[in-house]
């Protein structure tokens, strides 16, 4: 019987919560995935360590033979022009490591590596809601805050490969301590961490109800102050009107640099739209130029779910999309 050998790629997403695996075909379709928690990783070695075992592991797990092409990586802030890591202020462990070729070294293969607002961004405009648009801003709302600007169906790359680090526009002098060293960054307001920050300096300077004022400060989540929002909880609800108010006005801004003509939002806390929606629309027509209101559509990523998609953009449209960054 003739052996089947089947041609994969490695996806890689690195996230400030969890890393996760996945074995792509070109169609997509994730044969196998796995993932491991960021904060469990003690160093660099460790890190190029745990994703050799993982790739190990799922491979032979498999009921065929696999030829791997490369690997495909999303991670947040990176120069792509020389495959270091910088500004990645959730990843300290890949503070100074040139991933492309330390990955390359290890495995043996050809490595790509996007910002992942940009692998983000790109996705919404091959799969997602923004398909068929040229002019969009993708926001992401994970533990940081991603940015990535399709300017007429081309996505801002900057001079270093940098553009669109957003989550680190400073939106208050002497504000809240950030991941990049730095005070009152967008994103130390404006993400998953960010909502925590404001519940718990809301549990300790107001006396608005809560049903999670005796519950320990490091149990408080993103997604349990949602959960605690939907159930009508009145300091939750006040985190995500405050959120929404900071998040209206900045992208306002962005509205009025790009004149764009929609503004995407993904990533976990974008999955609280409900909550958050009223609130950024109101805060972006009352900050607005008259004459751009009403022009910019407000969407939410329907990608959020669709993991498949976004792997296989990690390594098999990557290669198409930014043949100049291809490095042997
Ligand atoms: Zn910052």
């Amino acid at each position: 019987m003739e052996k089947i050998i089947r041609d994969i790629a490695i996806g890689i997403d690195i996230g400030g919560t969890n890393i996760k695996l996945g074995l792509i075909t070109p169609d997509g379709e994730i044969l196998k995935k796995d993932s491991f928690l960021t904060s469990k990783i003690e160093s660099e070695d460790d890190f190029y360590n745990r994703v050799c075992s993982k790739v190990k592991a799922l491979s032979s797990s498999l009921r065929f033979q696999v030829n791997i092409m490369g690997i495909g990586i999303g991670v947040p802030g990176i120069s792509q022009s020389e495959g270091t890591i910088s500004h990645a202020a959730n990843l300290p462990f890949l503070k100074e490591s040139n991933i492309i070729i330390s990955l390359q070294a290890i495995m043996h293969l050809p490595v790509y590596l996007i910002k992942d607002s940009s692998a983000a961004g790109l996705g919404e405009g091959l799969y997602g809601v923004a398909k068929g648009m040229k002019d969009y801003i993708l926001i992401t709302l994970g533990t940081g805050l991603g940015c990535a600007i399709f300017i007429n169906g081309e996505l801002l790359k900057g001079n270093t490969g940098l553009a669109g680090e957003f989550g680190h526009a400073i939106i208050k002098e002497g504000g809240r301590a950030c991941g990049c060293g730095r005070n009152g960054c967008l994103e130390t307001y404006v993400s998953g961490s960010g909502i925590v920050r404001t519940f718990i300096e809301l549990l300790a300077t107001t006396d608005i109800t809560s049903h999670l004022r005796n519950i320990k400060l490091k149990n408080i989540t993103s997604k349990l102050i949602y959960a605690a929002a939907q159930y009508g909880d009145g300091l939750a609800l006040k985190s995500f009107e405050l959120t929404g108010e900071i998040l209206g006005k900045q992208l306002s801004n962005l509205l009025t640099l790009f004149d764009s003509e929609a503004i995407i939002l993904a990533g976990g806390l974008a999955n609280a739209g409900d909550l958050l929606l009223p609130s950024i629309t109101h805060h972006i027509d009352e900050n607005m130029l008259p004459f751009y209101k009403g022009k910019a559509q407000i969407l939410f990523s329907a990608l959020n779910t669709n993991e498949a998609a976004l792997m296989k953009l990690l390594y098999w449209e990557q290669p198409l999309l930014f043949g100049k960054i291809k490095m042997k």
